[in-house]
């Protein structure tokens, strides 16, 4: 089954009685093992159709599958299960447990997700330490800068290595060494077979994709894979 299949998929909000359509009507394939960058400017749906596909936000009609499971009629406990067994999340709130440590954060998904705890623990060291994070590992989530917040989040949703990792602006607050760090990471994830999608307004994240979804007022606009020549090697 593909990693991601979406039907018509449609968010239409309410804002004061006012509909508000957010995503109108968009069918989307990702393969499993796929890196798909999604662009487009502000608001033209990015966060609210990666929110869909992780269960973040309930959509108005269309249908969601992630690897094969039907998703979009799954109940709040169904998605939490979902997201604990298959998908791993950046938000662009970064969510950490603030009465745990960096290292603790990390190592819970692992450790709920069922791995021992010493896989657990080397998980989280690889996963700390390729994004410079090693040092910071007992800290408190409010001790960190928020450029550090988010690759401890980018780390917590990896170290369950879920088959689909979601992310909305995982280089946002970056600067640029820490920028080099998360692409390194996902690089290295996406090589290995981990399927990414991810909304960007950054060309150096968007030109390791395999592929990039444009989105305009709610709607593809462009779904091409790059030419040979903008991929890594
Ligand atoms: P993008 O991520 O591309 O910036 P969004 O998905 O955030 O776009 O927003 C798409 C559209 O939906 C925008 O017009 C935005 O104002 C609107 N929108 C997003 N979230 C909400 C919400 N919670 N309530 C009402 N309108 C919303
Ligand atoms: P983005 O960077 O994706 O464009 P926004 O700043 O548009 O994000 O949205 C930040 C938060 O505000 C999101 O949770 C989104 O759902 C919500 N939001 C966005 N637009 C609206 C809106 N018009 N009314 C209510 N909530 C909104």
């Amino acid at each position: 089954a593909p990693a991601i299949k979406a039907i018509n998929l449609v968010k239409i909000y309410q804002s004061g009685g006012v509909p508000v359509p957010a995503v109108r009507g968009i069918d989307m394939r990702v393969e499993s093992g796929e890196f798909v960058a999604i662009m487009g400017p502000s608001g033209s749906g990015k966060s609210t159709l990666v929110h869909m596909l992780g269960g973040l936000d309930v959509r108005t009609s269309g249908e969601i599958w992630i690897d094969g499971t039907r998703a979009d009629t799954l109940s709040e406990s169904g998605w939490a299960l979902l997201r604990r067994q298959k998908v791993g999340f950046v938000f662009q709130f970064f969510n950490l447990v603030a009465n745990m440590t960096v290292a603790d954060n990390v190592e819970l998904p692992a450790l709920l997700g069922g791995v021992s705890p010493r896989q657990a623990r080397e998980r989280r060291e690889y996963l700390l330490g390729e994004l410079g994070l090693t040092e910071r590992a007992a800290a408190a989530p409010a001790q960190l800068s928020g450029g550090e917040q988010q690759r401890v989040a980018l780390a917590r949703a990896l170290a369950n290595q879920p088959r689909l990792l979601l992310a909305d602006e995982p280089t946002g607050n970056l600067d640029s060494r820490n920028t080099k760090d998360v692409l390194r990471l996902l690089s290295d994830v996406h090589r290995k077979g981990q399927t990414i999608v991810l909304v960007t307004h950054d060309a150096r994240v968007a030109s390791m994709a395999d592929r990039v979804v444009s989105l305009l007022d709610g709607q593809i606009v462009d779904d091409g894979a790059l030419p040979r020549t903008r991929r890594r090697p």
